[in-house]
Formats: structure tokens, sequence, C-alpha cells
């Protein structure tokens, strides 16, 4: 499988398409999902060209899980959240619709459910 420069999350790396930005350091960004499915709903994704897992860096998947828990344990913090769900998805068959490696976070609380 290859990597398309042109997905989505490469367009908003490179500001083509605007996007509202959470979090950035030198290996990742991070950015609210257009559709949430929870409030505070956001991705996180390596600045560099990467598909999904099958095809991620050891390097770019430390820097993502990296951010993805600081964005977590700061969603608790913010939205007063009782727990997260981190989902992930790999290919269109494994649920993925964007192919540019992301992590959704998204904040939970009890009693409440979420689109899968
Ligand atoms: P799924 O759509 O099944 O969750 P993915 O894991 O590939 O599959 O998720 C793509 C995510 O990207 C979706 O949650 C979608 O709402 C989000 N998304 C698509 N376009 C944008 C965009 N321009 N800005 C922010 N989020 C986006």
């Amino acid at each position: 499988m290859t990597y398309d420069p042109d997905n989505i999350f490469a367009k908003i790396l490179r500001e083509e398409i605007p996007s509202n930005r959470v979090y950035e350091d030198g290996e990742t960004l991070a950015f609210m999902d257009i559709m949430p499915r929870a409030d505070g709903h956001l991705l996180v994704i390596p600045k560099t060209p990467c598909r999904n897992v099958l095809d991620a860096s050891p390097e770019q998947l430390s820097a993502v899980i990296a951010t993805v828990q600081k964005l977590s344990q700061a969603v608790m913090q913010a939205f007063d959240a009782d727990g997260v769900t981190i989902q992930q998805f790999n290919e269109a068959a494994g649920g993925q619709e964007v192919f540019h490696l992301h992590f959704h976070v998204l904040p939970r609380h009890e009693g409440v459910s979420v689109r899968a």
C-alpha cells in the first residue's frame, strides 16, 4: 500500500485546508475531528508521511502515542471526563477512511454512549 500525499490530513499538515489545531510539536499534530462523536473528539497524526500502523516506523508510533497520552490526560481535565476511548483503524476493511495514520481521542462520560 502506498501513501497518497493528497489525502485530507496531508492537506491539513500543509495548511491547504483549514483545521482546528489544538496541539503541535516537532513530530506530531492534533486537531479537532470535523464530525465529532463526542465533545472534545480529536485526532493525533504524525507530521511525516505514514499510511497507518501497518507501515509506521517505531519512531512515528512512539511520537504519536506520546502525544495521544498527553492529550488524553488533557481532555480528562478539560472535559471533566470519566474516561477516554482511543481508536485507530487500518485499511478500508479495518474501518479506515483517511489514509494518513491517525488516532482518535474521545473523552467519555459515564452513561453516555458514542457511535463506534
Ligand atoms: P472513520 O471515518 O471510520 O472514523 P478514520 O479513522 O479514517 O475512519 O477517521 C477519519 C476521521 O477523520 C473521521 O472521524 C472524520 O470525521 C475525520 N475527518 C475527515 N475530514 C476531516 C477534516 N477535514 N478535519 C477534521 N477531521 C476530519
